[in-house]
């Protein structure tokens, strides 16, 4: 059974009346449990517990500490292609925006690798558009086997691949990958991609079951906050990623907190998710999945970033460029969205340090690749 199959029986509980009719002791009943279950989930992300956030924060901070220590990962994207065919409405690279798309060659891929590895970062994430015949798996391939030299651990982000396509990705270096459902509201997610090959829902919320079938090692998943209603968007999130933690055991799998940010073309999120609804999130979420990395992206505030560390967060994006060719290849492309955190790598290697936690670039490679 998939987890699309099992997932009507679960959106079926979050209800607004189900959310109002927990009460502090469903939440304090949450907090004493080691291992919480989708209604102890559901009680962490009600208004209830958004009165109680400094319990949630207590118990979150313990947890973390616990699994994680002081170690935080960063790691920079990589855009190698802004080519788009689908019309999600709140992205800048909708096949809609008028003016020049790029796409990077192998040579500037090179030199896009060159810089990003003197800043010390070994994790890299691959981002593209939507567009398979401009950028077809072929392309991913090569473009992997340049990064391959330069970075122990590759990550992609870029349209949903079948189960076969991401076992040759894995061939072709890539660790693991990053794929949001958006929204798991499928109303909502028909409204926000009008056309192209993303708007089949399906095929993209069994993605990250694909590739685990494929053995990909390492698999992030998550919703956009703010395209549809935050506190299902988050409960539909983490029970996925409990799905797959317990259907995959061998793969590490993650859960990012991206929110809406206006993008280029000015679009602006419908449903809004304030920093105390964002808290809340990786609260209940951490709590629910106390081994799972926590990504937060400088499309947060330096001060948001700093204040969730301490409360769940174990992987920071850093020395970020949202356009293609934005790390020194080509400093004309169009951003996909804005940053709100424009430090550079050392600068936040530095903030974690000052902070008491440790930067860390890679934490593992295979002996056979090994380099200091
Ligand atoms: S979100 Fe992705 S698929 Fe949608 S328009 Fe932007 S780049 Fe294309």
């Amino acid at each position: 059974m998939s987890f699309a199959e099992v997932m009507g029986a679960y959106t079926g509980m979050i209800t607004s009346k189900a959310l109002q009719e927990r009460q502090r002791q469903d939440v304090i009943r949450a907090l004493s449990k080691d291992r919480l279950g989708p209604e102890d989930l559901l009680a962490l992300l009600s208004p209830a517990a958004g009165a109680m956030l400094e319990d949630l924060a207590r118990r979150a901070a313990e947890i973390t500490l616990r699994h994680f220590g002081r170690a935080v990962q960063l790691f920079t994207p990589l855009y190698v292609s802004d080519f788009c065919a689908n019309r999600c409405v709140y992205c800048g690279f909708n096949a809609d925006r008028n003016g020049p798309r790029r796409q990077l060659s192998l040579e500037e891929v090179r030199v896009e690798a060159e810089r990003i590895a003197a800043t010390g970062l070994r994790q890299v994430l691959v981002l593209t558009g939507d567009a398979r015949p401009k950028a077809p798996p072929e392309f991913l391939e090569q473009v992997l086997a340049v990064l391959r030299e330069f970075f122990p651990s590759l990550l992609l982000e870029v349209y949903a691949l079948t189960q076969g396509e991401y076992a040759r990705m894995i061939d072709a270096g890539a660790e693991g990958l990053v794929i949001y459902q958006e929204t798991y509201d499928p109303e909502q997610y028909d409204r926000m991609h009008p056309s192209g090959p993303k708007r089949d829902y399906a095929f993209r919320l069994d993605a990250p079951e694909r590739a685990c079938h494929a053995g990909m090692r390492w698999v992030g998943l998550s919703a956009l906050y703010g395209l549809g209603d935050w506190r299902t968007d988050a409960f539909c999130a983490a029970l996925h990623a409990r799905w797959l933690q317990d259907h995959f055991p061998g793969a590490e799998i993650s859960l990012s907190l991206p929110r809406m940010r206006p993008h280029a073309a000015g679009w602006q999120p419908e449903q809004p998710v304030s920093d105390r609804d964002l808290t809340q999130i990786l609260l209940a979420q951490r709590l629910f999945l106390p081994r799972a990395a926590i990504t937060l992206s400088t499309r947060e505030s330096p001060r948001l970033r700093e204040n969730l560390l301490p409360l769940g967060v174990t992987r920071l994006s850093a020395g970020v460029s949202t356009s293609v060719g934005g790390h020194g290849a080509d400093q004309s492309g169009t951003p996909q969205f804005e940053v709100a955190d424009d430090r550079s790598v050392s600068e936040i290697a530095a903030m974690l340090r000052e902070k008491g936690y440790q930067p860390v670039f890679k934490d593992w490679q295979p002996l056979d690749q090994v380099t200091p």
